[in-house]
């Protein structure tokens, strides 16, 4: 293959050292999905491609298409800087980035994603809403990107709807992967208690445009129900330990 300049733009998702001198980052970028790049002598001093080699960096990525992509110069329209004075925020952007760099392949494009991360990221610098709750609906949304839907409009083994009056769909398996009724969830195992509010939140995370996605307001008692059902969804789901969460209380 014959080596040439491209440009990518992205986000950084990691950043480590590598020998004495470089950086290896891990971009998601629009053109080439998940993309690792090596910036040779990034950690020297005064280096122009220090900055760029940050996690959540985010802009054009001109790089040198080899065997593999070497970091050539930078132009970063945006670092995120006010995650850094936020602990709530910042381990939560770290640990939207380790998802992302998990369920990501490197070469296969994923824009949606992408734009996920960007607006996820923008929503725990803005505090649009609780960190917390921006964790839950990021978690549904990724999971559910990567095939991993909740189903939460009907019972899972019977059919059985929810509907204004009624209550019906009481139960989340993590196992079967959505909600049951009352009587199914008596055969079903093991299972998490879902109101009505939890249950049209949910709803609300797997199906809102991405522009209104962190834009909601849940009781802390129904958050409470959502944020225990994302994380055994994701253990039962997902055969991953995201080092990131070891920092969020
Ligand atoms: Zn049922």
């Amino acid at each position: 293959m014959a080596g040439g300049f491209v440009e990518l733009n992205g986000i950084v998702l990691s950043s480590s050292n590598l020998g004495d001198y470089d950086k290896r980052i891990v971009v998601l970028t629009k053109e080439k999905g998940k993309a690792v790049i090596f910036a040779k002598g990034a950690r020297k001093m005064n280096s122009p491609l220090t900055a760029a080699c940050q996690t959540f960096a985010f802009g054009t990525f001109k790089v040198y298409e080899g065997k593999n992509y070497n970091l050539n110069e930078a132009s970063i329209k945006d670092y995120f800087v006010e995650l850094r004075e936020d602990i709530e925020g910042l381990y939560r952007g770290f640990y939207f980035c380790e998802m992302v760099e998990h369920f990501t392949v490197e070469g296969s494009q994923d824009v949606d994603i992408l734009n996920l991360l960007y607006v996820a990221l923008t929503a725990l610098r803005k505090k649009q809403m609780r960190a917390s709750l921006i964790q839950i609906a990021f978690e549904m949304r990724i999971m559910a990107s990567f095939g991993l839907g909740m189903e939460v409009s009907s019972c899972l083994l019977c059919g059985k709807e929810e509907t204004e009056k009624e209550h019906n769909l009481v139960r989340f398996s993590s196992s079967k992967g959505g909600m049951l009724c009352a009587d199914c969830a008596k055969e079903a195992g093991y299972t998490l208690p879902v109101s009505s509010s939890s249950l049209y939140a949910m709803q609300y995370i797997l199906s809102a445009p991405l522009s209104r996605l962190f834009g909601f307001d849940l009781k802390s008692e129904n958050e409470m129900e959502l944020a225990k059902i994302s994380k055994d969804y994701i253990k039962t789901q997902v055969n991953h330990k995201f080092k990131s969460l070891d920092f969020i209380t």
